[in-house]
């Protein structure tokens, strides 16, 4: 049964997002725009390498900009290289930078409870950051330093080729789309990456300084699992298209060879 908006907000009134909301019925496909992604917009940078391992190795040395001197490692990603959605923050913090993870301490632990909110696992996602470096303090990115490292993320992207793109907090956003827009004119909308879909939202260590943002982050959470179900559905009718098309196109064929024996 469909949740109200009421009690969806209710459950992130709570500590957390501990409690998944039940998910909602299917929306009819013609009540619901669709826009294919066209991974194939996304292409490999020829001088970086072409697989995510060898792309770790190689960022672990990286000095391109200042970040490497004071990082105690790089943080390159974390999850399924082949997941359908993929989550991109800002910078690793003091924790991610000591552990060499992105999302771990609070902040990674509340991701987990948002993701498990749309019945999603960390397991299930690629997470990662627009730089591989924490900044000092914590500081917001410099434009220098995001032009450096982003031809990573863009390969990173092209590697993992994800159906939906996830920008969590207005750094991400705006590095990946190439604006100077606010996350308020960006949330509640749909844009798209080289062609992939992309979602704005929140960082979770936003909402952990500011509460109040859960609800909004709840109907972008909602957004993204509706997007996540309605390509899934769409992707299943066209396997099954294409499986009934082969068979038709088999058929005559086999009828044929029977003939001749
Ligand atoms: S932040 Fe990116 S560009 Fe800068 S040193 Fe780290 S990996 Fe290299």
């Amino acid at each position: 049964m469909a949740q109200s908006a009421d009690a969806a907000s209710e459950v992130l009134t709570l500590p957390g997002f501990e409690r998944a909301a039940p998910p909602e019925p299917l929306p009819a496909a013609a009540t619901r725009p669709f826009v294919p992604p066209t991974v194939q917009a996304v292409t490999l940078h020829a001088h970086l390498p072409q697989d995510l391992p060898t792309l770790r190795d190689l960022i672990r040395d990286c000095r391109l900009c200042t970040l490497c001197k004071t990082r105690t490692q790089t943080v390159f990603a974390d999850g399924k290289p082949t997941a359908r959605l993929l989550l991109v923050g800002e910078a690793p913090g003091r924790d991610e930078d000591l552990q060499g993870l992105p999302f771990v301490g609070r902040a990674g632990q509340l991701l987990n409870k948002m993701l498990a909110a749309i019945n999603l696992a960390r397991e299930d996602v690629y997470i990662c950051n627009v730089l591989k470096c924490r900044p000092p303090d914590n500081r917001t990115p410099m434009p220098d330093e995001v032009e450096r490292c982003s031809p990573y993320l863009e390969q990173q992207i092209a590697l993992v080729k994800p159906v939906l793109i996830g920008a969590l907090g207005l750094s991400a956003a705006q590095a990946l789309l190439k604006t100077k827009a606010s996350m308020a004119s960006m949330r509640g909308r749909r844009f798209e990456y080289r062609g992939i879909p992309l979602i704005a939202t929140y960082h979770p260590a936003a909402l952990l300084r500011n509460p109040g943002l859960k609800r909004d982050a709840w109907v972008d959470l909602q957004a993204i699992r509706d997007f996540l179900r309605d390509a899934g559905a769409r992707e299943a009718g066209a396997a099954a298209d294409g499986a009934a098309e082969g068979q038709a196109a088999a058929a005559p064929a086999d009828s044929a060879a029977r003939s001749a024996s």
